[in-house]
């Protein structure tokens, strides 16, 4: 029996040998994007990350999370599916910050941890006490973070020069410019006026005014594609355009 299991194991190995052997021979790289997809990304980064960039990094998984936190309270308060949604996509995100940690040589969050910063869990609780209003009061709270998670993202990239940590952090942003949206498209519904606080009003307006970042319509490869090929495998990248993650639950306005 251990025998049989030990050569079903060897012939798996001799499949991946040849496979990536077959890979191989196109050059780096290149093998794998005849596939559609980058090489996976290694679980260790090469170059180190800077402390700015560390600390940047730390502050954006607490936003992540209180954005994910926040909207899991809301929903649960208002049994709005929009809130549901969105935190489903903010959980995502988290995973994605976690991912460059572990990457990094950040010590990664337990998924029970509290938030790094105090200042942010005090946050949590008042925009919790404030969305629990009304739902307007909610809507409100929504663009608020969303707005700070922008700018908070746009100061991050600037932190770094590590091409993988500004693509998450694009592709976050991407993701907020779709969240922002919709809960201006909430605000305006029910007549109610927002002033912009974390952003400049007039850019808070434009992002309100997008049309909708479209994800890849083109099947996997596509979307992949437009990934950079970053998509497949354990290292969620943010990038919304993913086809191949298991994103069918989540709508297309809060990937
Ligand atoms: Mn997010
Ligand atoms: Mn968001």
């Amino acid at each position: 029996m251990t025998k049989q299991l030990f050569s079903v194991g060897m012939g798996g190995l001799i499949v991946i040998v040849l496979a990536n052997a077959s890979l191989a021979q196109y050059g780096p790289g290149r093998g794998w994007r005849r596939l559609g997809i980058n090489p996976p990304a290694p679980a260790v980064a090469a170059t180190p990350l800077s402390e700015k960039a560390k600390t940047a990094l730390v502050a954006m998984h607490d936003d992540e999370k209180l954005a994910h936190d926040v909207y899991v309270a809301l929903s649960e308060k208002w049994n709005l599916p929009m809130f549901a949604r969105i935190a489903s996509a903010e959980e995502r995100h988290m995973g994605a910050i976690k991912s460059l940690m572990a990457r990094y040589g950040i010590d990664v969050p337990a998924a029970d941890a509290g938030f790094a910063d105090p200042a942010v869990a005090k946050l949590y609780e008042e925009l919790v006490t404030q969305g629990s209003e009304s739902q307007a009061a909610a809507a409100k709270v929504g663009a608020l973070i969303e707005e700070l998670d922008i700018k908070d993202l746009r100061n991050a990239s600037t932190a770094t020069e590590q091409a993988d940590v500004k693509f998450v952090y694009e592709n976050l942003e991407r993701a907020s410019h779709n969240h922002l949206r919709a809960f201006a498209r909430v605000l305006a519904f029910s007549g109610e006026k927002y002033a912009a606080q974390h952003l400049e009003q007039e850019e808070f307006d434009t992002i309100a005014d997008e049309p909708r970042d479209q994800p890849g319509r083109r099947g996997v490869d596509a979307g992949n594609r437009a990934c950079g090929g970053n998509c497949p495998g354990a290292f969620d990248n943010g990038c919304p355009n993913c086809r191949q993650r298991t994103t069918s639950q989540v709508p297309a306005e809060v990937r």
